[in-house]
């Protein structure tokens, strides 16, 4: 039977998963956190702690900017030292709270044992509340508040949950990792995010690359379902490998055969992603009181020998992970934050680990080598490998000379940054890098549209 996948577009890049392997450790702790208050979709979060205020583990720290926005705890006990722009893995400044560690002492309520709790609360708006003062976000890249998106605007509903555990990018093992060695705790929180939405039924979806994972999450929801009718309704899909099929609209297209238009949200047809790492965070915060101080990330590459999952704290300096890990070989001449798709380069190892931050990649001069350009041959191979259908050789035209109006009637807004056009181009035309520039025109233009058709409503008021 052919495994379902996404109906357009997409590549098959070697998956790499040469860390698949290694079982999550916890990283030594770092003798100062630095933890900035941007970094989730939305406002930024509003710092409640003071220059030389003691801080606990699992304490809030900083409070939510606005309606999309999330709490920020404090990932180490010990002293604020300050609060003051720091330089991001870009290089650009973002507010950052910075604590001096001393000790490790966690905020009392939270659970820090191993005992695995299985019975689900029946009140969901305490259940909302939990997780919503736990700061949890989506923790597949987009880092969406994981409450706002439980709360359907009016006239939507959702029809389907489903768990993204496709972990489609090369070299990644965080999801895999903890589908393996936190199983129960995601079928548990993907439970708890199924009853929130009103006991819809719930798709856990894992590509065929991953078959211990597939066999191991059927096993636990055989066994959960055993202990309580809340884990009914929940089922593992087996995908087809193809890479970008963890992109949201993707995976929805290939679960539900559905398709969330231009500018929409998964909601307008009736489905809910939430990452394989959501719902292990979802699982803490309502159940074991644990808020979002830590996260998995994947360290890797061939030129590096100390492959890892690292169970990470919040704001980690990168150059601490990796010193740990034994440095940065000699061959390795770039860093990445995520994978070798998506992810982005790293401009300052000294910037800090964000609750998304999936992976760090590192890759030698070979690996990084880009073609020389040529000039495009009108193949059609970049919009024959778009998920979103769009047509990449012109968006890169007309971004290069800035037709904002073009760019946006092209619909340059929908790309996903998923690389599959740069991936295909054989004339090495560097097309995302080109494309990102324009939609971030498109963007701003669609922003300040709606702003100034706000402001004129208000003023006809
Ligand atoms: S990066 Fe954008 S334009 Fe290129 S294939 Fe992905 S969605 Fe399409
Ligand atoms: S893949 Fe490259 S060469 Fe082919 S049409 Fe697209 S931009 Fe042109």
């Amino acid at each position: 039977m052919r495994k379902p996948t996404f109906s357009i577009g997409g590549v098959h890049p070697h998956d790499s998963k040469i860390s698949r392997e290694c079982r999550v450790e916890p990283m030594p702790l770092p003798d100062s956190a630095y933890i900035a208050v941007a970094q989730h979709i939305g406002a930024p979060a509003k710092p409640l702690v003071a220059v030389g205020d003691k801080v606990k583990v699992g304490q809030p720290i900083a409070e939510p900017g606005g309606f999309v926005s999330a709490f920020i705890h404090a990932s180490v006990s010990g002293t604020v030292k300050s609060i003051a722009p720091r330089a991001d893995l870009a290089g650009n400044p973002v507010m950052t709270i910075e604590i001096a560690r001393e000790g490790d002492e966690w905020m009392e309520g939270i659970d820090l044992s191993d005992t695995l709790v299985t019975e689900i609360p029946d009140d969901n708006k305490a259940i909302l509340d939990k997780i919503r003062l736990g700061g949890i976000v989506g923790l597949g890249g987009a880092t969406f508040p994981t409450h706002v998106k439980l709360s359907p605007p009016p006239g939507s509903k959702c029809e389907r949950l489903i768990i993204n555990g496709c972990e489609c990018e090369p070299y990644l093992t965080s999801d895999f990792r903890c589908l393996l060695e936190k199983g129960e705790q995601v079928v548990i929180g993907a439970a708890i995010l199924k009853q929130v939405l009103g006991g819809v039924p719930c798709t856990v979806a894992i590509e065929e690359n991953k078959p211990e994972a597939i066999a191991h999450i059927g096993e636990v929801i055989a066994r959960l379902r055993k202990q309580s009718p809340k884990y009914d309704g929940i089922e593992v899909m087996v995908m087809k490998m193809r890479y970008p099929q963890g992109g949201e609209k993707q995976l929805i297209d290939a679960v539900m055969h559905r398709q969330v238009g231009s500018g929409a949200l998964p909601i307008s047809v009736g489905a809910v992603v939430q990452n394989v790492g959501t719902a292990l965070a979802v699982y803490d915060a309502v159940l074991k009181n644990k808020p979002l101080v830590d996260n998995t990330l994947t360290v890797t590459g061939e030129c590096f020998p100390h492959q890892a999952n690292l169970l990470v704290r919040v704001g980690t300096p990168l150059r601490t992970i990796l010193e740990h890990l034994g440095g940065i070989p000699d061959e390795a001449v770039k860093v990445i934050s995520g994978g070798p798709m998506m992810g982005k380069a790293v401009a300052n190892l000294d910037a800090a680990t964000l609750k998304g931050t999936s992976a760090l990649l590192l890759l030698t001069e070979k690996q990084t080598a880009r073609g020389e350009e040529g000039p495009c041959i009108r193949c059609g191979k970049c919009a024959e490998a778009c998920p979103m259908g769009l047509e990449p050789f012109l968006l890169q035209k007309l971004s290069r000379i800035g037709d904002v109006e073009a760019l946006e009637a092209n619909a340059a807004q929908d790309c996903i940054e998923c690389g599959c056009c740069l991936y295909s181009c054989p004339a090495n035309i560097p097309l995302l890098d080109i494309i990102r520039l324009g939609k971030a025109d498109a963007m701003k233009a669609i922003r300040e549209r709606a702003a100034a058709a706000k402001a004129a409503a208000e003023a006809a008021k």
